[in-house]
């Protein structure tokens, strides 16, 4: 099946009403805004974590996407944050179910912003750890997973992983 992204985020509908939403004044700027509902809307970045799992000789954990967008393309394990999950909640699931891995010892490496057709623009949360207990077993979102040594990494697919990977190296290499 071909893949067709979406397209790009707007607000024109209230999604819990259906009304026709119009531009009305927040108080800071003008915003969408459902007049039944009592709601404005907002373009803000969707969060979403990711982590480096840093084997001792210094290999990357990476995994190949099974599912668009970028499907069959090399990124870093990772997701986005559910509603009820801390980032460091978000990230040992994500991990889990992507790796089989238990992580633990998560560091914080930085925050990246990018935008994004789908959400408008998405903000990631980078993890470090050399911590994680279990067995490789890839989960239904990922083709493979595979550690890599420096000189032998795939080409990221995310233009936001490649930063922090910049952020990584700068700190780890
Ligand atoms: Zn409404």
């Amino acid at each position: 099946m071909t893949y067709i992204p979406p397209e790009r985020l707007v607000w024109n509908y209230c999604p819990i009403c259906g009304q026709k939403l119009v531009h009305a004044h927040d108080g800071e700027a003008d915003h969408p805004h459902c007049a039944a509902c009592h709601r404005f809307f907002y373009y803000n970045p969707v969060p979403a974590t990711c982590c480096f799992l840093r084997r001792e000789d210094g290999a990357l954990l990476l995994v190949r996407r099974g599912v668009e967008p970028c499907k069959g393309q090399w990124s870093l394990p990772g997701g986005f944050l559910e509603l009820d999950e801390s980032p460091e909640e978000g990230i040992h699931r994500e991990i889990r179910e992507e790796t089989g891995f238990h992580i633990s010892d998560v560091r914080l490496l930085g925050v990246k912003t990018r935008p994004s057709p789908i959400n408008g623009a998405i903000l990631v949360i980078g993890f470090v750890t050399e911590h994680w207990t279990g067995a490789l077993q890839t989960g239904s979102d990922v083709m493979e997973a595979a550690f890599f040594l420096p000189h032998e990494r795939p080409g990221l697919v995310f233009t936001v992983h490649r930063e922090l990977l910049a952020l990584y190296d700068q700190y780890y290499m």
